[in-house]
């Protein structure tokens, strides 16, 4: 299976927020095949995500879709909504306006529900690389004035996408790592944002052993080991707004932390720029992964 796969079927398994239900499935519909009076539809390889759109629809507007399959090599699953009423009914529930191409933003009120929205929208017509081989994630937009409008949604969210344009329309992409992970994040992605940090760390670390070559694999997985772990509670502290509300020495080392997954703690310490030692900081580290560790058994 794609990398791509994985990370959608990650989203689609996500447990969803009632608020959140409207927005997500409007970012699937908006940027799915069409989404006009005339055809509502989505085409996709993966099966769950076709799924995903039938099942919503279904929840929020007690509508059902025709699914087919289709295609020769591949399974092509196209989802659709064949009645115009039913498809009048659904655009009337956004602000649908004149071309029926612009965002209607009062969908997505909550932070929450705008992450939603653009969850969606990736699973209609994103796409993402394996990080192994390049960073790279895109949005495959028909509609230009669509694309635009989540170029600056996105950019909103700290997510700087480059537009391009296609044959088949506009294409948003961008070949940052950060960004890429960013997106996942936001998305809800966490297992996978992990994996990229992961293959990224090794990467690094390979990278600086065959310049050194003076470390045992060993000593890569434990280093390894450690600034994932280290980043997950990081990560999840932040989700739940308590990164901000560290001591100062400890966010001034979550953040170093997040901002240089791959960095050595000798590393770190020189980038703080501050007077500190290698136990000092890994004594930090190691008291933000406890109080992650007790709000987990909390939990
Ligand atoms: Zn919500």
């Amino acid at each position: 299976m794609s990398f791509c796969s994985d990370v959608k079927n990650e989203l689609v398994s996500l447990k969803l927020q009632k608020c959140c239900k409207p927005a997500y499935i409007y970012g699937f519909m908006l940027f799915g095949r069409s989404f006009s009076t005339k055809r509502i539809s989505i085409q996709t390889t993966n099966e769950n995500v076709a799924r995903a759109y039938c099942e919503l629809i279904n929840e929020v507007y007690k509508i059902v879709p025709v699914l087919t399959v289709g295609g020769n090599i591949k399974p092509t699953y196209k989802a659709e909504i064949d009645s115009e009423a039913d498809r009048l009914k659904i655009l009337a529930s956004v602000d649908y306006g004149m071309g029926g191409d612009t965002i209607d933003s009062s969908v997505f009120a909550r932070d929450c529900c705008r992450n939603c929205f653009i969850r969606g929208a990736f699973l209609a017509c994103g796409n993402i690389n394996d990080p192994e081989k390049e960073y790279r994630a895109e949005f495959n937009v028909k509609n230009e004035k669509a694309a635009d409008e989540l170029q600056s949604l996105l950019a909103r969210c700290g997510i700087d996408m480059h537009k391009v344009r296609r044959k088949s329309g506009v294409q948003l992409y961008t070949k940052e790592s950060a960004a890429v992970e960013d997106l996942l994040t936001l998305m809800g992605a966490g297992k996978q944002t992990l994996n990229i940090i992961d293959t990224k760390i090794m990467k690094s670390i390979k990278n600086n052993i065959n310049r050194a070559r003076n470390c045992d694999s060993a000593n890569i997985s434990k280093a390894v080991e450690a600034s994932i772990r280290q980043r997950t509670a990081i990560m999840f502290l932040e989700e739940n707004d308590m990164l901000y509300s560290l001591p100062e020495e400890l966010l001034t080392a979550a953040l170093l932390r997040k901002e240089n997954p791959s960095a050595t703690l000798k590393e770190l310490c020189i980038l703080s720029g501050e007077p500190l030692t290698v136990s000092g900081l890994n004594h930090r580290l190691n008291k933000i992964i406890k109080i992650y560790d007790e709000l987990k058994k909390e939990d």
